[in-house]
């Protein structure tokens, strides 16, 4: 099956009670049982849930992958990932990543005896350096939020499979219709289904996909043991979302690309941070491993100017000033006060999330209407 097909078909099973095209949603907690033990492999709705499973295989086909795993958010994800360490242990992470997995790390993990390296890893060579007797994983974000660098994770994968450690990939940004990198050799790869799977910015969700049947039993007993699951409802909407990802994601891109080059050749722009140029770090790197280039695009004004920058995002009218990305409708974010504001300055600015940057959700409306918006908010 291409992946136009499996986003709509990919792990559905036909309805066996009274044929309904689409799952429904099984908004139950238990399940009869004939006797003891007598039940149609559902028991209690945190271990598993029909509409869950509907959706977890739909995520394994689109990962290509053998095993979706749902959480109630992309950080429950990650922390039932972090679960698999133990004291002692060390992760190495990409410096310039999403805020709230730095946070879960640092204020969370760390207390438990796990020790992180973040680096960047542009240079995927950097990674060696840190590798020792107690590295057990890799976590890489690609694109990077919100600076859009992008790392070689065939590379990575190489590197991580050379001394047996985990390679996870967070791949929220990118999305499968853009990248894979189970095919590419990572491990596991996680998903914030909150953003682009879902799509409509009317859910929060997490995800993991794993091929290794091993690795999928410890995160499915993770997820039942710790309990951090996503309710049928919010299974529904997904599954709903993950329908449409392939059309959507083709017009992210083609909007993403119309304004990233508008702001490039705006005199008020210092800098934009989008993938698809070539004069992009690693454009060569994105070309290879990704399909397009995506709907996200950061830019910083001339003169790095705080208010100036705050009133931009002000200004906007139809970019929604929000957290948040991934959704159809396009939406403005100041990193350094808002989805970064839990890095410290000194750390955010080294890797360039800078107080005049501004992260841009490329929605699908019309594109000449996002640059009108933007050309009327910045002057
Ligand atoms: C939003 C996001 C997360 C966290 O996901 P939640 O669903 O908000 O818990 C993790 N990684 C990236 C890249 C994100 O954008």
């Amino acid at each position: 099956m291409k992946f136009n097909t499996k986003t709509i078909h990919g792990g559905q099973i036909e309805d066996s009670s009274f044929g309904a095209v689409m799952t429904p949603i099984y908004q139950t907690s238990t399940y009869v049982q004939s006797t003891p033990g007598g039940h149609k492999g559902y028991q209690y709705s945190r271990s598993q849930n029909p509409t869950r499973s509907a959706l977890e295989r739909a995520l394994a086909s689109i990962e290509n992958g053998n095993y979706g795993i749902a959480f109630g958010s992309g950080i429950a994800a990650i922390d039932a990932v972090l679960k698999l360490l133990k004291p002692g242990d060390e992760v190495i992470s990409t410096n310039d990543l999403y805020g709230g997995s730095y946070r879960l790390f640092t204020k969370i993990y760390e207390k438990f005896g796990i020790k992180f390296h973040f680096i960047s890893m542009e240079n995927i060579s950097n990674i060696e350096a840190y590798i020792n007797k107690n590295s057990k994983l890799i976590w890489v974000e690609t694109p990077t939020n919100p600076l859009l660098n992008i790392i070689d994770i065939k590379a990575a994968a190489d590197i991580a499979n050379k001394h047996n450690v985990l390679l996870a990939v967070d791949n929220t940004f990118a999305t499968p219709y853009l990248q894979n990198p189970l095919d590419l050799g990572a491990h596991i790869v996680m998903h914030s289904a909150t953003k682009y799977l879902g799509g409509h910015s009317d859910l929060v969700m997490g995800a993991l996909v794993v091929k290794d049947e091993n690795l999928a039993d410890d995160l499915y007993f993770i997820q039942n043991a710790s309990g951090a699951i996503s309710g049928p409802q919010d299974c529904f909407l997904a599954l709903r979302g993950i329908k449409t990802l392939h059309v959507r994601m083709q017009r992210h891109c083609e909007n993403g690309k119309a304004v990233a080059e508008y702001l490039a050749n705006h005199p008020k722009i210092e800098k934009v941070y989008w993938p698809g140029f070539e004069n992009h770090q690693n454009h060569e790197i994105a070309r290879e491993q990704m399909k397009d280039f995506g709907g996200m695009v950061s830019f910083v004004t001339k003169g790095n100017n705080y208010e100036e920058a705050i009133k931009i995002v002000e200004n906007l009218k139809v970019f929604t000033l929000a957290e948040s990305l991934g959704g159809v409708e396009s939406l403005a974010g100041h990193p350094a006060s808002m989805t970064h504001a839990s890095i410290p300055k000194i750390e955010r600015e080294k890797t360039g999330i800078v107080d005049a940057l501004i992260r841009l959700s490329v929605g699908i409306e019309d594109k000449d209407d996002l640059i009108a918006d933007l050309q009327q908010a910045i002057g």
